[in-house]
């Protein structure tokens, strides 16, 4: 099969869909590779490393014009029109974005995203949400760190004593524990909250206190256990008390980092902007939910601002921001995909009785796949 290996188009994004590693494995196992010319460069996949393990340098309609195109984000309706019908396309395509899955049955396009794999541990190593998520939690607290204007750790000098930063974390999934995770590694004082009760030893486990509001009706309880480890929408009476300990919380706390999200929804609000207002000088507020509507209310997407003496940080795409890693682990999550739908022969085959093949397949025979 000949498999192309895009430049991603989109702006800010930097990463690549395969390394040399993956593709030499691809050509190993029988198939012809068409690199973008320059599609790894940002990723410190040169070209040069690409010819090395056996792959051809192209165009973007040499790369688009494959049977199987691998990408990072959803093509351009440009990029769609270089797509023959019956192209293989694999990559993060947005599975809530009708419009766009639409865009791609018309085209005849075999789609299938990545983002919709269920989180299983069959799934694991091809979960991308979660090497991903893994990234950009970490650099989330390093960027955080890099505004604020003083220390994350306790320090003791001659000229006195620095305080250990407060960390409040607001939504403690892959990306939240790993922002508690490397906030602790730098020395902060970490606390953390979800909605969903699980998650609490994890908190718990990684040296962070947990921010506990208890459910009081069953219907809270049984909201919060979420669907498939997914938060659902928790009703307004316990969003209330959770607001109030998160303003309590705020209050005490020198960097807010934000990962709360609800599949195919606007991100919920856990951040006002009064509670900002009522933040100490000189904090920081770093919303990762920024692009699905933000968890604070005053974050803009793509910018840095300072509103009411707080730095607010608005950058998307934080994986992005680590392209080398980022797109090791995207490419290893590919390879591991693409072991479900290409047989030892080397041709697609779709098997839809297995779960995480049903999942990720959005587009298939000109039409939607529709779920369930
Ligand atoms: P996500 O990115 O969809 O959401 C981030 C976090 O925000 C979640 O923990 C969610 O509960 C939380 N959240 C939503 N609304 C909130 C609110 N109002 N206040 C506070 N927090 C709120 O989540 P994710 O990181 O993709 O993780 C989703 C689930 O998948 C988790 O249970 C995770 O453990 C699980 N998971 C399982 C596997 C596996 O078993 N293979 C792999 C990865 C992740």
């Amino acid at each position: 099969m000949r498999i192309g290996i895009p430049l991603e188009s989109r702006v800010g994004e930097t990463r690549i869909a395969a390394t040399a590693e993956t593709v030499k494995k691809y050509i190993a196992a029988g198939h012809e590779v068409i690199v973008q010319a320059g599609a790894g460069d940002r990723a410190a996949q040169p070209d040069a490393a690409f010819t090395a393990v056996g792959a051809r340098i192209g165009t973007a309609a040499d790369a688009f014009g494959a049977d199987l195109v691998l990408k990072v984000r959803s093509p351009s309706p440009e990029e769609i029109a270089l797509m023959k019908p019956g192209t293989a396309l694999v990559g993060m395509l947005e599975p809530f974005n009708a419009d766009g899955i639409a865009a791609l049955a018309a085209a005849g396009i075999t789609a299938f995203a990545l983002e919709a794999a269920p989180r299983t541990t069959r799934a694991q190593s091809l979960d991308v949400l979660s090497s991903q998520a893994n990234i950009a939690g970490y650099k989330a607290v390093l960027l955080a760190a890099g505004v604020y204007g003083r220390m994350m750790p306790m320090f003791m000098t001659a000229a006195g004593t620095v305080k250990a930063a407060r960390v409040l974390v607001l939504g403690a999934g892959v990306a939240g524990l790993q922002a508690i995770a490397t906030a602790k590694r730098l020395g902060a004082v970490v606390e953390a909250s979800d909605v969903r009760p699980a998650v609490k030893e994890q908190i718990e486990s990684l040296g962070a206190k947990f921010v506990d509001v208890p459910y009081e009706t069953d219907e809270e309880r049984e909201i919060a256990q979420g669907v498939g480890g997914y938060a659902r929408p928790m009703p307004a009476s316990w969003m209330t008390r959770q607001a109030a300990a998160v303003a309590e919380r705020l209050k005490a706390s020198d960097i807010a980092i934000t990962t709360a999200l609800i599949p195919g929804r606007k991100a919920p609000t856990l951040i006002t902007e009064s509670m900002v207002q009522a933040m100490r000088p000189g904090s920081v507020v770093l919303d990762m939910a920024v692009e699905q509507g933000g968890n604070c209310e005053i974050s803009e997407l793509n910018q840095v601002v300072v509103k009411h003496g707080v730095s607010i940080v608005g950058i998307p795409n934080l994986a992005a921001t680590v392209p080398a890693d980022a797109s090791s682990l995207y490419a290893r999550n590919v390879a591991d995909f693409l072991k479900l739908v290409i047989t030892k022969e080397g041709t697609l085959h779709i098997n839809r009785e297995d779960d995480i093949v049903a999942a990720c397949l959005v587009a298939a025979d000109g039409q939607v796949q529709r779920k369930g």
